[in-house]
């Protein structure tokens, strides 16, 4: 089954209705339907999602659109960068059947009508110096994952605050899909791939591959036996003041995962270590995740 589909060339989809007859044809087939959301200028981050769908789901629909309500700075959603014709090739690659690119009035028809109100987990990391960023995503999510009706929906841990809102998302509307969270996938030096990457000038690229060192930094105090919430954040922080002279820090902080809050005075169970820098024009966002209850290995850093 999942061979028939592979040998397919990929299909490209602009509007909705059309969007719903592809995968109603797909599920009669008796597809099962893995569903990645993007906001385009793909690299190895987003393929590691498409490759993880094609695995793990019959059909593969990934989708391209820059989703204006998610943006507080207009200039980031203005500028931010497209290349939809490279998007299609490297998709198709990596195992999409049809690729989703549906334009703002075909998603917003009744422009901001109706939308999704995320009441927590918003009020800290990115949530904090983004209001209004996860009502954005989640309501371009319902819509999106109303017309795609995906069994699978598959999304990284680069952006590990939306994994935890995404997830309540699903249990707070009765979504039926399972959300499949996948590791961040790094450039050698350490710095994790993001489309905004690009817009960083040579000094600060180099400079940014601190960002991922310094969350390591965090990582080893917990492995060391640090309990502390403040003193984790401030291993982090400490090595950021001595190796960032470019970047400005947006946040440093360490919680309970995927919670959001810090669960008692000391800290215990799955945690997330996260950080956000701005650099002129590039606001770069990373984290590491464990749990203090499991043997660390390679893999907590990262899934
Ligand atoms: P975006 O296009 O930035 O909206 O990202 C689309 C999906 O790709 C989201 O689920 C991201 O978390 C995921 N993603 C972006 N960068 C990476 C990365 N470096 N590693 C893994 N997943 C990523």
């Amino acid at each position: 089954m999942v061979e028939s589909v592979r040998k397919k060339s990929m299909v490209r989809i602009q509007s909705p209705e059309e969007m719903v007859r592809f995968v109603q044809k797909q599920k009669m087939a008796g597809r099962t339907i893995g569903f990645v959301p993007t906001m385009g200028f793909l690299h190895e981050g987003h393929l590691s999602l498409f490759r993880k769908a094609a695995e793990t789901s019959d059909c593969v629909v990934a989708s391209i659109f820059v989703n204006p309500t998610q943006f507080g700075d207009r200039e980031d959603y203005i500028n931010y960068p497209h290349d939809t014709e490279r998007d299609a090739r490297l998709a198709e690659e990596a195992g999409v059947d049809a690729l989703f690119l549906p334009d703002e009035s075909a998603v917003y028809p009744n422009g901001k009508e109706v939308t999704v109100k995320v009441n927590e987990k918003t009020e800290v990391l990115c949530g904090k110096s983004r209001p209004g960023h996860f009502d954005g995503v989640a309501t371009v999510l319902t819509k999106l994952f109303n017309i795609v009706r995906p069994d699978h929906v598959y999304f990284g841990m680069k952006d590990a605050q939306q994994v935890a809102v995404v997830t309540s998302l699903i249990q707070a509307f009765h979504i039926p899909v399972r959300l499949i969270s996948c590791p961040i996938v790094r450039e050698p030096d350490g710095l994790a791939k993001s489309s905004r990457n690009v817009r960083l000038n040579a000094d600060e690229r180099k400079e940014a591959a601190e960002l991922s060192k310094g969350l390591q930094q965090g990582m080893d105090a917990v492995k060391r036996g640090e309990r502390d919430f403040d003193k984790i954040a401030d291993a982090v922080r400490g090595y950021y003041r001595t190796h960032l002279k470019l970047g400005d820090i947006d946040y440093v902080d360490v919680l309970n995962y995927p919670d959001l809050k810090r669960n008692g005075k000391m800290l215990s169970g799955r945690f997330i270590i996260a950080c956000a820098v701005c650099y002129g024009h590039a606001r770069l966002i990373d984290n590491m995740t464990g749990d203090t209850s499991a043997l660390f290995s390679e893999k907590d850093r990262e899934a």
